[in-house]
């Protein structure tokens, strides 16, 4: 029996008891599939806030953390289950987890242990819900990311690896329907446990629908697909029903919280259809992104935070060949990918949204002329139809935003989007606009 779709639960849908009951309806249809689970919502954050204070060598206040999520967890297990045979192996099972985070508190803190305890809220989500399936004699198997999920010494997944183990292992389990396995985590190339990076269940999620080329790929999440705007700021924003794998990277690299932006791509490069769908209104038909494309003068609006931009002018740069070869090499070096860039003949503008190296990226890229750092800025991108051979959507951009200083724009790079940077401070104003003037 062939693996007939991928369903991926985020933190949210396991965010509660209740919440992760509701998931039996969902997944005991006749279809085999493999089900990914994030970890329950907040605790990869827990996590995270734990292992910074252990490299601050808080071991104290870690501890307290550890044990206050224990006693959650604890909880979880009272609530989930009502047999006392499987609230005993949930207690036990959440003891083992909590003892070995909490040994990590007796050692020099490094790396290494930091994935590792990130690696738990996936590790326990898992199999919570499969001993919660086990209990309504619901047959399910419990497949280890660990030993299929990979990534290479560039942080890449190292697909070869990933479908010869996930066959392998599925062999193992030819009859069973329901295969649950964690989002997020991984092997790295030395066999580490490392992570696909927060929010990397999605990935996850695609890289697996991918490998087994499935028919579908579902995320399941709390809202019923992508907003044609953010929700969180813009009243009255409609579903998107259908998005190409072009316009929905755009949207989840420009903002859209709802899916990770990598992982269109090997959902895009092996043509499996991706549907968002929502837990709460499961017959929602939610939002299906495909390789085929529905064009629409504007369909979409979405907004990047955290955006740094640095601005070089230089004399030298008027006529000479090298020069952008010289910028784009100091990036490089502090391996920090660049979003939008802009020209003249004598001054370049450049955004990054990781500010880790801003400051030695600036002092660098002063020997090359004068440099300007400002932070706090955003990316506003519209996706629509903008091929360069029609007229009249790049206007319409500029009379709705026209109260709004508009510091870069980009026009021409992709044929479904336009990207604009402005200041933070304007963000919900130029969302309201937009929404106003393109979709009302
Ligand atoms: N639990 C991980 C995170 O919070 C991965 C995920 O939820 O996708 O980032
Ligand atoms: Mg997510």
């Amino acid at each position: 029996m062939n693996i007939v779709k991928v369903m991926k639960f985020g933190g949210t849908s396991v965010g509660n008891t209740d919440r992760m009951r509701a998931l039996i309806p969902l997944i005991t249809d006749s279809d085999r599939k493999i089900v990914v689970l994030s970890a329950m919502s907040g605790t990869t954050n827990s996590l995270v806030e734990i292992t910074d204070l252990l490299y601050g060598d808080s071991v104290n206040d870690a501890s307290v953390r550890i044990e206050e999520l224990r006693v959650r967890y604890h909880q979880v297990v009272e609530d989930l289950y009502s047999t006392e045979p499987f609230l005993k192996t949930g207690h036990e099972l959440i003891d083992s987890h909590f003892d070995y985070i909490n040994n990590f508190t007796l050692r020099i803190f490094t790396k290494l242990q930091e994935k590792a305890i990130l690696a738990q809220g996936e590790l326990i989500s898992t199999s919570l819900f499969h001993n919660l399936l086990k209990e309504r004699n619901i047959k399910s198997i419990l497949l280890p990311a660990l030993n299929f999920m990979r990534i290479d010494k560039d942080g890449e997944p190292d697909y070869f690896y990933i479908e010869e183990n996930i066959n392998r292992e599925l062999k193992k389990h030819a009859s069973n329907a329901i295969i649950i396995t964690q989002g997020f985590i991984c092997r790295n190339v030395y066999g580490e446990i490392d992570n696909l990076k927060r929010g990397g269940s999605d990935y996850s999620a695609s890289i697996i629908g991918a490998v087994l080329k499935v028919k579908e790929i579902q995320i399941w999440t709390d809202i019923s697909g992508f907003h044609n705007n953010d929700p969180r700021y813009v009243e009255k924003t409609k579903v998107i029903r259908e998005l190409s794998f072009d316009e929905a990277a755009e949207l989840a690299y420009f903002g859209a919280k709802i899916l990770h932006p990598s992982s269109v791509n090997p959902a895009r490069v092996k043509n499996i259809p991706v549907r968002l769908k929502n837990t709460l209104e499961p017959d929602d038909e939610g939002t299906l992104i495909t390789s085929n494309s529905v064009l629409l003068d504007y369909k979409a609006v979405a907004a990047k935070d955290g955006i740094s931009v640095l601005r070089i002018r230089s004399d030298r740069m008027l006529m000479a060949y090298g020069f952008l070869r010289k910028v784009f090499e100091i990036f490089e070096a502090y391996r920090t990918p660049i979003d939008m860039i802009s020209t003249s003949e004598v001054a370049i503008s450049l955004t990054i949204d990781n500010s880790e190296y801003l400051s030695q990226i600036a002092k660098d890229l002063r020997e090359l002329g004068s440099v300007e750092v400002e932070e706090n800025q955003t990316i506003i991108c519209i996706v629509g139809d903008f091929r360069i051979e029609r007229t009249g959507s790049a206007p319409e951009i500029f009379e709705a935003l026209n109260t709004i200083p508009l510091k870069m724009i980009s026009y021409g790079g992709s044929p479904n989007s336009i990207s604009l940077l402005i200041d933070t401070t304007n963000k919900t104003e130029a969302l309201r606009l937009l929404s106003r003037n393109l979709f009302e």
